[in-house]
């Protein structure tokens, strides 16, 4: 137990202020790259010696950023451009923006305007996966972003150190499915926002560091009795659902979290980087054409819905919350699919709209408490 709360409490600091976190490294001189959700390269940024951290957003006043962003562009990109126009990112040595929808589209263009003093790397992923010429223009775009890298440390990225990257990503999306799967025995302490602190603090560490913490963090909740949970269990979906706030919600409602889709969460973890098939880049590649069910990955007969409804299964769960990021295309249109699949399959689904930079959680509550009364 003295390892699990260590090194939860651990966790829980660096979610609470990653500023400071980011500070830390900055001071050991090492150069920190932000990372715009979901699916920036990280991997490219560790292997060229520099610290990935995850930009999702995070609660705020909106000033600055309602000169750059029209009201219905998504809380999350609101909230970078906020940071990013405050100051909040100073210090950061780039910032690698996936263009993976409209919202982001734009957004590789407010930032490069309005905060010119944090360089900016677009990157552009191919939707048409079938054909063979994705992967080669998959790595040229990896390519473009390693020589923008290359500016800030000097030096071009080396293959081994791609290489050593890539199984340590690997082997930390094996200690996350490892700790989703440990969780769900211990649901006392593994509450909604513990699990969501957990799992979101990765964003915020260097991989090999975050990876001794989460075994270390793992050993301790394995030493605890098992737990016999007698309220109702749910998957989550969607991008991400925050603040703590809205997760206790669950916890009044004798809700616990058994497993997720966000792709905040366990969707950055599910897809392991291939260790044949060529180089680094090519192997990094591959593993975005391995990718599936995610609102933002262009696949026909729409799969998530199916794999919601196999992981409520293998979990246990007795229904799913589909969290829906405010204003988000692509996972509007994600939404009818999956729910009638979930449907068909005999789960329940609800869906409720998130908004982490809203204050009041309400309206949230009642609908939570009607669902919990349903399941
Ligand atoms: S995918 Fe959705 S949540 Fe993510 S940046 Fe685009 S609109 Fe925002």
């Amino acid at each position: 137990m003295a390892d699990f709360k260590k090194n939860l409490a651990l966790l829980e600091a660096a979610c609470k202020n990653p500023r400071a976190q980011m500070d830390k490294y900055l001071a050991q001189g090492k150069k920190v790259v932000g990372c715009f959700a979901p699916y920036a390269p990280a991997e490219l940024v560790h292997a060229s010696g520099m610290i990935p951290m995850g930009l999702w957003g995070g609660q705020t006043e909106l000033k600055l950023a309602k000169s750059y962003l029209p009201a219905f562009a998504c809380p999350i990109m609101q909230a970078n451009m906020e940071f990013g126009l405050n100051g909040t990112y100073e210090g950061m040595s780039a910032v690698l923006i996936p263009a993976m929808c409209d919202t982001l589209r734009c957004m590789t263009q407010n930032w490069r305007f309005g905060v010119p003093q944090i360089q900016m790397v677009p990157i552009v992923y191919p939707q048409n996966r079938q054909s063979s010429a994705s992967i080669d223009y998959l790595i040229s775009e990896f390519e473009q972003v390693l020589v923008v890298l290359a500016t800030s440390t000097g030096q071009m990225m080396k293959e081994r150190l791609l290489c050593e990257t890539i199984e340590l990503y690997n082997a930390h999306n094996a200690v996350m499915r490892e700790f989703a799967a440990i969780a769900n025995k211990h649901l006392d302490v593994i509450t909604p926002v513990v699990r969501h602190t957990i799992i979101k603090s990765a964003h915020f560490y260097e991989k090999s560091e975050h990876l001794a913490i989460m075994r270390e963090l793992i050993s301790g909740l394995n030493e605890l009795p098992e737990y016999d949970f007698k309220g109702k269990r749910v998957l989550l979906t969607g991008i991400t659902c925050e603040p703590d706030e809205l997760l206790s919600i669950l916890s009044e409602n004798e809700i616990a979290v058994v497993g997720d889709d966000l792709a905040h969460e366990s969707r950055q973890y599910r897809t392991d980087t291939p260790l044949t098939g060529g180089g680094g880049l090519k192997r990094l590649a591959m593993q975005w054409k391995n990718r599936s069910g995610c609102s933002l990955i262009h696949e026909l007969g729409k799969p998530r819905g199916a794999m919601l409804a196999n992981l409520c299964r293998e979990t246990g769960a007795d229904g799913v919350i589909n969290c829906l990021m405010k204003f988000c295309d692509p996972e509007e249109y994600d939404l009818p699919y999956l729910e009638q699949d979930l449907r068909d399959a005999g789960f329940p689904c609800m869906t409720l709209e998130v908004d982490p930079l809203n204050t009041s959680y309400e309206q949230a509550r009642t609908r939570l408490q009607s669902f919990a009364e349903l399941l």
